[in-house]
């Protein structure tokens, strides 16, 4: 089986990344700056911002991580995107999801400005990714893109499944995926006998959210396993789909690892994005 890892993909991505700053750097460019909103406590998210971060730091970007305790308003921190979405400084604004309970994540996201959206989560960058006009893609579905296209997996004719049906990731993905000229079936917690159906895709995309809640050995012989999962366990983080294949060895091609994946390619994306948004911010500002 081929291990399908995301450090040589992001390591691509932050290569072109670094390439296009010493042109900016030698031209005395402002460089790129992202602005993260982290609500709450939550341990995935502050590590996962703290990865951010680290990866701003590394290729050069600024970055800040507004940090709000759990108790802040829905308007508190719309307060805080509309200063963001004024200030010239601020390319990307990114909030981290989840958000708490009592705040609707729907109208936080709808109050960033489209242009700094660097995760493609509103209303009106969701609708130009449908209509083929959109500047940037969300990061997670087009990093996945990208380790198809690193690893030369085919995907125009290919019979793909997609599980999960997120606006973050499921549903983007299958309209990227669409784009490749592949056949897509979305399934999600409403669809029926889901097992008894793997065998017939080449590919499948796992984005649940439900630790080993399926196996290798339940896909079609040579099938390529793409696991977008991230569940904390005892153990440490484990993806959607178990490895049994020390009990079925060679039943499938390829598969993602958890950790070093997808996770690894969202992250290369967000930076990327940034940079195509900053782009776009300093031509408008000539
Ligand atoms: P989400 O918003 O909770 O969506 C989960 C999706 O899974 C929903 O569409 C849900 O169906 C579906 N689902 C739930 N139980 C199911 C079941 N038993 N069978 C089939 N479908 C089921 O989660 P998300 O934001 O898309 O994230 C999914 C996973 O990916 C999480 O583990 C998250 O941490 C991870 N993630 C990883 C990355 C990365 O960089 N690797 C990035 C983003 C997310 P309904 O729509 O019917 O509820």
């Amino acid at each position: 089986m081929i291990v399908l890892k995301g450090a040589p993909v992001s390591q691509k991505i932050q290569t072109e990344i670094e390439s296009e700053l010493s042109l900016w750097k030698s031209q005395g460019m402002q460089l790129p700056h992202l602005s993260v909103i982290l609500v709450g406590t939550n341990p995935a998210s502050e590590i996962y911002v703290k990865r951010k971060q680290e990866m701003c730091k590394k290729l050069g970007f600024s970055s800040e991580v507004i940090k709000l305790g759990e108790e802040t308003t829905e308007s508190e921190i719309q307060k805080i995107i509309l200063n963001l979405n004024q200030n010239l400084k601020v390319d990307g604004i990114l909030v981290q999801l989840p958000l708490p309970n009592h705040i609707n994540a729907r109208n936080v996201l709808e109050s960033i400005d489209a242009g700094k959206d660097v995760d493609c989560l509103t209303e009106k960058n969701l609708g130009k990714l449908l209509t083929d006009r959109a500047i940037i893609k969300p990061c997670t579905p087009s990093g996945i893109i990208e380790m198809f296209k690193f690893y030369g997996i085919e995907l125009r004719g290919k019979n793909i499944a997609v599980i999960g049906r997120s606006l973050i990731v499921g549903t983007p993905l299958m309209h990227l995926l669409l784009k490749e000229n592949a056949s897509v079936s979305i399934f999600h917690s409403k669809s029926e006998n889901i097992s008894q159906q793997l065998k017939n895709f080449d590919i499948v995309c796992v984005a649940v959210g439900k630790a080993n809640i399926f196996k290798y050995s339940e896909f079609k012989k040579d099938a390529v396993i793409i696991d977008v999962g991230m569940n904390r366990s005892p153990d440490g983080l484990i993806g959607d789909v178990l490895n049994d294949s020390d009990s079925t060895p060679n039943q499938i091609k390829a598969a993602t690892p958890v950790p070093g994946g997808v996770g690894l390619m969202t992250i290369a994306m967000l930076m990327k994005n940034t940079l195509t948004l900053a782009a776009l911010h300093r031509k408008q500002a000539l």
